[in-house]
């Protein structure tokens, strides 16, 4: 197996034995022969397209299958197994859809090799020793490094783009240019005569059509659910019987919740459903009493000392205990050998393991955050926002958000958020937060100084929320006092990466270290054009921010 696009990957080789996150060498080849099916049906559906015919079960299901490919959501070889098998059936039908558009419109089809021919045969030992075949690897034999750096930071832009199009999907919202946009970057991915100049190009383009994506996410949650709005919510347990619902799917924890009505069951959000908690919809819940624990890779220790029954609807899952495994589940892209996938939206399996757990035995201390600065509340605030700017109350804003891990470097997050001055309020996202959302950072003017904008997947709110404040003060969000530092993890934080670039978003700090996959020629590039660079020390970077 060779993998390296995650941050947490072995440095200088990658993955290549077992992944740090767990991943085996069959599940990792079964994933690197999704990537490859999801380029053949690519090839015939984007020239299908071109000629005027599209396919509904294709657009859905190319979206899903790659994220089963996403950092640490699928661990399960026989759903994966599966999941291979329903994109043959799809390259068959994508073929035949290609070659009676082109028999209808007058020309003849071409004869696709390459990835189109990726299937060679159904089980599980044909099917891993295809996938080692067109394992990441395998593309330095045919393309410089730099070459193959920046087709990786295009492939893992488009599954963080298309996890993204999944989550809007599940809320019903859709978009034909984006579907055209994916079969189109699948089809790219599999010519072998790119230039550099060209898939910059395409890279810039992948942060454009994500940029998309997630104002599709945002609609779709707000439609859904309505605005989030400032919110004091529990941070401890509460006596009784209880379920949690980790990830990032708030559809999911909407059913948990109708269908746990009246059962005397306590519901918890765990690590990114957190955010949930500030949406009108979720608050008629009496019964979602508040957020259990903290950020994915506390989750061994944490859904060990659970005594309910654990959801896990997306990305982050962890190698679960044996000693929480039979009742811990897993429903939509999220997967674990062993573990009790949901996949027709009836709970009751998660239901009954919760009343059969021991439940909380009494109530945890009555601790609360406040949650809810989504685009929409800080935006209502706008103009109280920016007199405190230009009477210099404010006098700088810290983004530091993203992803969480469990490297000891991450403590820089925490470190920096506990450095910033007094007069300066931080914006935060995703589940990097964990590791200072509970300090009290206080206010400015009635402002308060931590502002929690939600998800990772509410990126949109943090670029809306910038946009607006460039707008009020007649510059471009580099010129606004405002200091963005990314801690990334996973391909998501990779198509939010490519959305700033895209809006020409300069002096990112990334952290806590640089990604394996991009070569040194194309962080030089990165550093020229957008100044991006490293986090180094606190110290260091505070003094940086202040010039
Ligand atoms: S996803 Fe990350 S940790 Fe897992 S195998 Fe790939 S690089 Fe390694
Ligand atoms: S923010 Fe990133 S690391 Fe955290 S749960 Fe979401 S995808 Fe995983």
């Amino acid at each position: 197996m060779f993998c390296f696009q995650c941050e947490q990957t072995t440095r200088e080789t990658g993955c290549i034995t077992r992944g740090v996150c767990e991943k085996d060498p069959t599940c990792a080849a079964l994933q690197d022969l999704i990537v490859e099916a999801c380029k053949g049906i690519g090839m015939y559906a984007h020239r299908a397209r071109v000629l005027g015919v599209t396919d509904d079960v294709i657009d859905a299901y190319i979206p899903e299958a790659l994220f089963a490919t996403v950092t640490q959501v699928n661990f399960d070889a026989e759903r994966t197994r599966q999941i291979l098998i329903h994109l043959a059936e799809l390259t068959a039908r994508a073929q035949s859809l290609y070659e009676s558009a082109c028999k209808n419109a007058g020309r003849e089809a071409e004869s696709l090799a390459g990835a189109t021919q990726w299937m060679d045969g159904e089980d599980l030992q044909s099917m891993v020793a295809r996938g080692d075949l067109v394992s990441i690897k395998t593309h330095y034999d045919e393309n410089s490094e730099d070459i193959v750096s920046l087709q990786e930071i295009l492939m893992y832009g488009l599954k963080g783009m298309v996890a993204y199009a999944y989550h809007a999907r599940v809320q019903g919202v859709e978009d034909a240019d984006i579907d055209a946009y994916v079969l189109e970057t699948l089809d790219y991915l599999t010519h072998d005569d790119h230039t550099i100049d060209d898939l910059v190009a395409q890279c810039m383009k992948c942060g454009e059509m994500n940029l998309k994506v997630m104002e599709m996410l945002d609609r779709g949650n707000t439609t859904s659910y309505g605005h989030p709005e400032p919110t004091s919510i529990r941070v401890e347990p509460v006596k009784g019987k209880a379920i949690a619902v980790s990830g990032h799917e708030l559809k999911s924890l909407y059913e948990v919740l109708e269908q746990t009505e009246g059962k005397g069951i306590n519901v918890y959000t765990h690590g990114e459903l957190l955010p949930a908690l500030a949406y009108p919809a979720f608050k008629k819940f009496n019964h979602l009493v508040g957020n259990y624990g903290g950020a994915w890779m506390r989750q061994r220790t944490e859904f060990a000392d659970f005594p309910g029954a654990v959801l896990v609807t997306t990305n982050c899952i962890q190698l679960p205990n044996d000693s929480y495994k039979d009742r811990l589940f897993t429903c939509g892209p999220t997967a674990w050998e062993g573990v009790t996938h949901i996949s027709d939206g009836d709970y009751t399996p998660v239901i009954e393991a919760a009343l059969a757990a021991e439940g909380f035995s009494e109530d945890g201390p009555d601790e609360e955050i406040t949650i809810g600065f989504a685009r929409n509340t800080v935006m209502s605030v706008a103009d109280k926002v920016i007199d405190a700017v230009k009477a210099g109350a404010i006098k700088s804003f810290f983004l530091i958000g993203g992803c969480d891990g469990a490297k000891t470097g991450r403590n820089y997050y925490t470190e920096l958020a506990e450095a910033v001055p007094n007069d300066s309020v931080i914006l935060t996202l995703g589940c990097g937060k964990y590791r200072f959302h509970r300090h009290d950072f206080g206010d400015i003017g009635g402002i308060p100084r931590l502002l929690d904008l939600g998800q990772c997947n509410d990126a949109y709110s943090a670029i809306q929320i910038a946009a607006a404040l460039a707008d009020a003060f007649g510059t471009d969000v580099n010129g606004l006092p405002l200091s963005l530092n990314v801690s990334w993890y996973e391909q998501k934080a990779v198509s939010i990466l490519l959305s700033l670039l895209h809006l020409g978003i300069k002096n990112i700090r990334l952290g806590p270290s640089l990604p394996e996959f991009i070569s040194p020629n194309v962080l030089n590039f990165l550093v020229e054009q957008f100044n991006i660079g490293p986090v180094t020390t606190v110290e260091e970077d505070m003094k940086a921010i202040a010039g």
